[in-house]
């Protein structure tokens, strides 16, 4: 049974000239928290407080009741607030307007709910616009909370609102409610009511504090929402963390032409770029923007395309506003040494800050602001690695779009989330998750809502037709690393024909398009893409990463292409290369079939002395390609039934091709046939019963060698189990060597991929330079389970909690992991200057090679692209 603290303060206070900040984001959550801070640093701040994470633990624990004590404290605090601001909650002659905003300790923007202008009825409304000489604005902000009242509370679907809003505007002829006037709002309120009415057979409370204590309720309600749930699964976030609920005097952005609300990131979050980035709307309240149902305008001029807009800018239009809300955006930068996201309202001339918090931002973005960061001597090479994720990297490898083709854009919106994605298009979330188990999907929307992010997960890109860069498709798009373009105002999306409309372009829902998230362009089709270049601050980065690693990282490559891209993102060397898949190529892979199918030596011999020379240039092509790093080259090891077909006509296919009679050929592949290949006659046993295999092998590393200037040769024997085996094939491989290249040094090592093996470390080690696991095939010889079969049946050990991960993916520590600490620690034994490494899927999987850091391995190898990834999981492991 857990220890239950006994709390006596739910409530923590901010935005009062005392300074009364204290907490931590696990207790006010990162909304309360980035306000206390603000405040503590004499920030322009509207006053309230936070009900602590507690709080929300205490609901649940309590059947979803807000307990006395918390209610309590809930009303002091209302009384102190109206002290402070000299306003009345529920009266006059100023009402006391309140926001109530959900944040839990990890941001989660926009999973849960909040909700303003709560304290307004049909008696405060009046005393609004009297107290303000502003009736306009007075229902104007009462048009809003009915509408935010109705959908968060009460459950309404919130189209039902906009539609009344859409009518209303269109009648208007307007393009923005920010002109509706009067009695354009007081029809707008009548209809809102009876939505709820006929949705409800209710309506919504009048009494101030009913609408307080139900709002509260419902805000740590949403917590266990649907779309807060996902979140919090897509993002690791644990459930017991709760929501804080803050609640603070509301400011206007609404009052007149001086008023607005924007958001500003303190650098560009999809580039990284220093400078500043944001939107803002005039006489407008925050939701409006960050709903993404209005696009709003940049703040700078930069951010405007079009030069005859440029006026539009904050920077041109609100110079003094600019000025103060830039200086402040530096300065909380400097003080969280991280690019924030900060949320402000500006009424009538003042600004107020409402929020700030670390951004979400590309992976490019990512590295690009940590490395600035460390160069202006903000924070250090560790903070930097801290910074930067294993997917950050591998989002940064991903593909974009292969300038060399001609592509047909149909239309522009804004570059959001950068990236490249093609897709099939549709336009539900129900769409999404049907199709996306096939296909690549976009999902086009007028605007996301935080409900769809469970399909925005599933689906390859987003495309809205409404909404800015800063709207919450965009946010949690760039979190997510999925391309995404938002506000393509061109486009129309017809729901009832299913297609979209394009100018005159129809594209009904099914049909391919691509989305650069980069440029912001909407492209016909599906398009080709290229791997990207690394640019300079990920240079940097990697240098910093080489630097702070311990572990030597290579990769696994069997040809010169693989091997060049493992040279440029700095691969140690090639640590496996696997010589049976030199022979996938179609003459070498007749020839090698025939020399599996014959049962003569001769024969087999004659095959093998054709097949030797290709084998000898590729090795030569691959030496020359790593111009003097180490390649380890495993010898043939071929589960036979990978080199042969099974089916009839392929079979008469493979007689013709290689020129056997087909009743030969089947006859002989039934005898080769074998009930469990994987554990057959493959690897170093193949050599024990054909040692020529490996000789013509090895006539070819050494002749080849020879030719090259500078080589690091090191041959690996893979499956053995024992030393007796070890030392009958080394005498093979020194035999050739004496014969061919004497004066040629190389090193000799075996892969350790059964448990006899590292049972046996002790007697092997000593025989060879190094030790190389092979974690595929020691997993699925230590478990049993045949890694192809066991798909079927691990994820229900997952399931039923049996399992904490895939075995295959992320290494079994207990098991499979102590069998390779006891071969580490027996072989270096016998052999202290033994190597160990890995090759294998696990090599490239962050977790495990936290794991190998920890029982100290020499090296990791995995495929060439995962290589950075790699190094940093290796770097990062080193500085635990
Ligand atoms: P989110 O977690 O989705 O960012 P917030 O609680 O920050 O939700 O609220 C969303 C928006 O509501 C804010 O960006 C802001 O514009 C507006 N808002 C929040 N608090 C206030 C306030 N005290 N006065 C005026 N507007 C507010
Ligand atoms: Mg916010
Ligand atoms: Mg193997």
């Amino acid at each position: 049974m857990l220890h239950k603290k006994q709390i006596e303060q739910w409530v923590y206070r901010f935005g009062y000239d005392t300074d009364y900040s204290n907490g931590h984001p696990s207790i006010l959550g990162n909304k309360g928290y980035g306000l206390a801070q603000m405040s503590s640093l004499g920030f322009p701040i509207p006053p309230g407080f936070t009900i602590i994470t507690d709080g929300c633990r205490d609901y649940y624990a309590k059947g979803q009741t807000i307990a006395q004590p918390i209610w309590d404290q809930v009303v002091a605090e209302i009384q102190l607030l109206e002290k402070e601001t000299g306003k009345h909650f529920g009266g006059g002659p100023f009402p006391l307007l309140l926001a109530l905003r959900s944040g839990a300790k990890s941001s989660m923007p926009g999973m849960m709910d909040t909700l303003l202008n709560l304290g307004l009825n049909d008696e405060t409304v009046q005393l609004l616009g009297h107290a303000t000489q502003d009736f306009r604005f007075a229902y104007d902000s009462y048009r809003r909370f009915i509408e935010m009242y109705g959908h968060i509370i009460m459950g309404i679907p919130h189209h039902l609102f906009t539609a009344v809003l859409d009518g209303i505007k269109q009648q208007d002829n307007l393009r923005h409610q920010e002109g509706l006037s009067l009695n354009a709002l007081h029809t707008v309120i009548d209809n809102y009511k009876k939505i709820i009415w006929t949705h409800t057979g209710t309506t919504y409370p009048q009494n101030v504090f009913e609408q307080l204590r139900k709002t509260i309720a419902a805000i740590f309600a949403s917590w266990n929402g649907a779309r807060a749930v996902t979140y919090r699964s897509l993002n690791h976030i644990d459930d017991q963390d709760g929501t804080a609920v803050t609640i603070q005097s509301m400011v206007f952005g609404n009052r007149g032409t001086d008023s607005l609300t924007g958001v500003l990131f303190t650098r560009n979050p999809s580039t990284g770029e220093r400078s500043l980035f944001g939107e803002y709307l005039i006489n407008a309240q925050g939701e409006e923007l960050v709903s993404g149902l209005t696009t709003p305008w940049p703040i700078t001029k930069q951010g405007i395309p079009s030069i005859q807009q440029a006026d539009h800018a904050l920077e041109e239009k609100y110079p003094l506003i600019f000025s103060q809300l830039s200086n402040l955006a530096i300065e909380l930068e400097n003080y969280f040494r991280e690019m924030q996201d900060i949320e402000y309202t500006v009424e009538q001339g003042k600004l107020w800050l409402l929020q700030t918090r670390n951004g979400k931002r590309s992976a490019k973005a990512a590295v690009k602001i940590a490395i600035d960061m460390m160069q202006e001597g903000k924070i250090d090479a560790k903070e930097v690695l801290k910074r930067i994720d294993c997917n950050h990297i591998e989002r940064l490898l991903h593909p974009t779009l292969d300038e060399s083709q001609t592509i047909e854009v149909l239309t522009q919106g804004l570059p959001a989330a950068p990236g490249v994605a093609s897709g099939v298009i549709v336009f539900s979330p129900e769409e999404v998750a049907a199709i996306s188990k096939t296909e690549s999907v976009l999902l086009v929307r007028p605007e996301t809502t935080p409900d769809d992010i469970g399909s925005m997960a599933m689906a390859a890109g987003i495309l809205t037709t409404k909404g800015g860069m800063t709207a919450h498709a965009a946010v949690v798009a760039r979190g997510m690393g999925k391309p995404c373009v938002c506000g393509a105002h061109d486009i129309t999306i017809d729901r009832q024909n299913k297609w979209l409309l394009i100018g005159q372009t129809k594209i009904p829902v099914g049909s391919w398009l691509t989305i650069n998230g980069t440029t912001g362009q909407v492209i016909k089709g599906k398009v080709a893409t290229i791997r990207q270049k690394p640019f300079p601050e990920f240079i940097t980065f990697m240098q910093l990463v080489d630097k702070l690693k311990r572990m030597e990282v290579r990769a696994n490559a069997e040809t010169v292409q693989d091997g060049a891209v493992g040279r440029s993102f700095g691969m140690a060397g090639i640590g496996l290369c696997r010589t049976e898949h030199m022979f996938f190529h179609p003459d070498k892979m007749c020839l090698f079939r025939k020399m599996i199918l014959t049962f003569s030596k001769t024969s087999r011999i004659d095959f093998l002395t054709k097949l030797m020379p290709m084998q000898k240039r590729d090795f030569k092509a691959l030496f020359q390609m790593l111009d003097g790093l180490p390649i380890t080259i495993r010898l043939l090891d071929p589960p036979l039934h990978e080199f042969l077909p099974s089916h009839p006509k392929d079979l008469a296919d493979l007689a013709l091709q290689i020129d056997y009679p087909l009743s030969e050929v089947e006859k002989r592949i039934e005898l080769l046939s074998e009930v469990n290949p994987m554990l057959g006659h493959r690897g170093a046993r193949l050599a024990i019963t054909f040692p020529e295999i490996y000789v013509m092998q090895l006539q070819a590393l050494f002749q080849s060698a020879l030719e090259v200037e500078k080589v690091a040769l090191e041959i690996m024997l893979p499956l053995v189990f024992d030393a007796k085996e070890v030392i009958f094939l080394k005498n093979i491989i020194e035999e050739v060597h004496q014969k061919i290249a004497p004066h040629i040094v190389y090193k000799l090592g075996v892969m350790i991929e059964l448990p006899r093996a590292a049972l046996q470390a002790a007697t092997i080690a000593p025989l060879v330079d190094f030790f190389s696991v092979g974690t595929n095939d020691l997993t699925q010889t230590t478990f049993g389970i045949s890694r192809d079969d066991g798909v079927k049946f691990l994820e229900d050990y997952q399931q039923k909690g049996l399992l904490q991960a895939d075995p295959f993916v992320t290494i079994d520590q207990e098991g499979v992991g102590a069998l390779i600490q006891m071969a580490v620690t027996n072989g270096r034994s016998t052999n202290p200057r033994l190597k160990v490494g890995i090759c294998g899927e696990h090599g490239g999987d962050p977790a495990s090679i936290q794991f190998f850091e920890s029982i100290g391995l020499d090296y990791v190898s995995t495929s060439p692209y995962r290589v950075p990834i790699a190094k940093l999981a290796a770097a990062k492991a080193n500085l635990l």
